[in-house]
């Protein structure tokens, strides 16, 4: 498998590889503390008062200093399912895109809708604001609770939908906190494409 080793992307580059493109974007898959990334963009995954918390959006704001929550008090608040930006602070990412994601329940009260909007939404602020490389968390699945197989699927299935249907970006960055939550992130690349190549093969036909 092709490596990596773009500096300008942060220390975690160096361990990159290259999982899968998709038009002209690059999607990869790294474990690490998302706080170190060079990204244009790292996305929180924030609460919808914008209030600060622990996790990976407690790990942002005191890496990124007072200024990250100045910018989201000014804000106030972002609903579920949606994103907001702010800059970046002390952060080496320029900007920080606070996604909202839900709290998972059962998975019946629209729990996928709005986690794949939380990052369809992200994705948008990024083209919006002109930046070419943005890396995710996964958004929901530490205290809010949300599985990380299903929150894996839907991730990386609304970024590559994104990334088909819209030009601008050169890297989408997976940062995955552990080593099983990256392996769950492989093995869903991995199902993925298999159930692509499935659905071309039926799409085709016996005799093709
Ligand atoms: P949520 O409230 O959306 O569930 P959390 O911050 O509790 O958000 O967890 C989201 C994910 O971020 C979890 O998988 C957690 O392990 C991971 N995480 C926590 N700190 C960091 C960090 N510094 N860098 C990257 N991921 C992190």
């Amino acid at each position: 498998m092709p490596t990596l080793s773009r500096p300008a992307y942060g220390e975690s580059s160096k361990r990159t590889a290259v999982e899968r493109t998709i038009r002209n974007t690059i999607i990869s898959l790294v474990k690490g503390d998302i706080t170190h990334e060079q990204t244009d963009a790292i996305v929180n995954a924030a609460n919808a008062r914008l209030a600060g918390g622990g996790g990976v959006d407690g790990a942002i704001h005191r890496a990124g200093g007072p200024e990250i929550m100045e910018a989201c008090r000014k804000i106030g608040g972002c609903p579920t399912g949606s994103a907001v930006i702010t800059a970046g602070g002390r952060l080496k990412a320029r900007f920080v895109i606070h996604a909202v994601g839900p709290v998972y329940s059962d998975g019946r009260h629209g729990e996928d809708r709005l986690l794949s909007g939380a990052y369809a939404a992200s994705l948008e602020l990024a083209l919006q604001h002109d930046l070419h490389s943005i890396a995710f968390p996964a958004i929901s699945t530490g205290i809010y609770g949300y599985p990380i197989d299903k929150a894996a699927r839907i991730a990386l299935e609304t970024v590559a939908g994104f990334l088909r249907a819209r030009d601008g970006l050169t890297l989408v960055r997976f940062v995955l906190f552990s080593d099983s939550d990256l392996a769950v992130y492989r093995q869903t690349v991995q199902q993925i494409a298999g159930d692509r190549e499935a659905q071309d093969r039926r799409t085709r036909g016996p005799g093709d």
